[in-house]
């Protein structure tokens, strides 16, 4: 297949790791006999500093053109005001809200080498093998905002469409895998929570009826996902608790360089990152670790081109350089490799040339 990519490296460590993405999508393009072309653009702080924008129109219509756009990280010290007129963040939300990216979708499986890295006891990890889908374009982040000297609102709004296109999502990834979709709530207090409940509960009965659907209060959830986090299979929420809960729960993955994300509309283009920040500590070290970004670009060709076989090559050849020990300093101090090596890695692991039509 022929599809364009835009690549938007952004800010500290994100230049580095994405710099392996397109590796590994030059990589795939030549074994499976697909044609790849990419363009870079700029987002966050870097392109706050060429232009004043943390999203040009130059990105948004490199975007906009594209079939898929993978994206490293955004932000760092330099821009961290809190007063400043403009941030790097306010460039990701409107790429959120412009590509129209209403369902962002965060596995998690710990490998067991990041599961040794985890706090949490590794009986607990077994067979933990989970899949978020946070609504991302609705809700306080984006409700209106108010504030004065003495008081501030953020609105949580939500619309019966909003959730409906979500669950649905969600329920089609329930029904692909185990079954189970978990529905994450403050029901007991909020308008927002109560409508989503009576949403999410139609909608699957109506429509996914062969799965089986529980609903859980958020404050339970934080206990559950440390405590039993083997019982969950698809876990759906709102934007503001998906926000804290996954990060939550990548913290059974031991390191946050190891999980990919996708965000997914109804429209094609599809956003795909690594759920890490900009990690300016060790920035232009070389020495980020870049299997979760490599791990993105497995989502983007499962979900933006469909190449599940190609997904699941690279899947495997992240696994098989995790098992080798091909580990970056996040995950072994000592002998530990470079992002380059780490990235080559990956592409040595993978299934040599299987030409196929395209
Ligand atoms: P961070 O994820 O950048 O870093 C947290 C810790 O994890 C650091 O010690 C870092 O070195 C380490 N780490 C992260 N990714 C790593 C990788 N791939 N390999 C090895 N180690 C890695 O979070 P932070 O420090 O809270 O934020 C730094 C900046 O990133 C801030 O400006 C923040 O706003 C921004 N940020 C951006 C995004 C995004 O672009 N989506 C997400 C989170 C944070």
């Amino acid at each position: 297949m022929h599809a364009h990519i835009t690549l938007l490296p952004g800010d500290g460590i994100g230049p580095e790791v994405v710099a392996q993405g397109r590796l590994l999508l030059e990589a795939i393009a030549a074994r499976y006999g697909h044609s790849f072309s990419m363009e870079e653009a700029l987002i966050g702080g870097c392109a706050i500093n060429a232009s004043g924008d943390p999203l040009p129109a130059a990105t948004i219509a490199a975007c906009l053109r594209a079939d898929a756009v993978l994206l490293g990280a955004v932000g760092g010290p330099q821009w961290s005001d809190p007063n400043a007129p403009v941030r790097p963040e306010q460039g990701l939300l409107t790429l959120r809200a412009t590509l129209g990216v209403f369902a962002n979708l965060r596995p998690v499986k710990p490998h067991p080498v990041g599961a040794k890295q985890s706090p949490i006891k590794a009986h607990l990890l077994k067979n933990v093998d989970l899949i978020f889908v946070r609504e991302l374009t609705g809700g306080s982040y984006f409700g209106a905002k108010q504030k004065t000297a003495e008081m501030a609102t953020d609105e949580c709004r939500y619309t019966v469409t909003e959730i409906e296109r979500v669950t649905r999502r969600a329920a089609e990834l329930a029904r692909a895998r185990r079954g189970k979709l978990t529905h994450v709530d403050k029901a007991n207090v909020m308008e927002t929570s109560r409508l989503w409940r009576s949403t999410v509960t139609r909608l699957m009965r109506e429509e996914y009826p062969e799965v089986r659907v529980e609903h859980l209060l958020v404050d339970a959830m934080a206990m559950y996902l440390l405590t039993r986090p083997a019982d969950f299979d698809v876990i759906l929420t709102e934007n503001l608790f998906g926000d804290i809960l996954t990060d939550e729960a990548a913290v059974l993955a031991g390191s946050m360089g190891l999980l990919p994300s996708a965000s997914l509309g109804t429209g094609k283009v599809g956003l795909f990152e690594p759920i890490h920040g900009s990690a300016p500590d060790i920035a232009g070290k070389g020495i980020a670790n870049p299997y979760a970004t490599m791990l993105s670009v497995a989502m983007l060709l499962r979900h933006s081109f469909g190449l599940e076989v190609e997904a699941n090559a690279v899947e495997a050849a992240v696994s098989q350089a995790l098992d080798d020990g091909v580990l970056t300093r996040d995950l072994r101090k000592r002998a530990s490799v470079s992002t380059a090596e780490a990235g080559s890695a990956v592409i040595a692991r993978l299934p040599q040339r299987q030409r196929r039509a395209a």
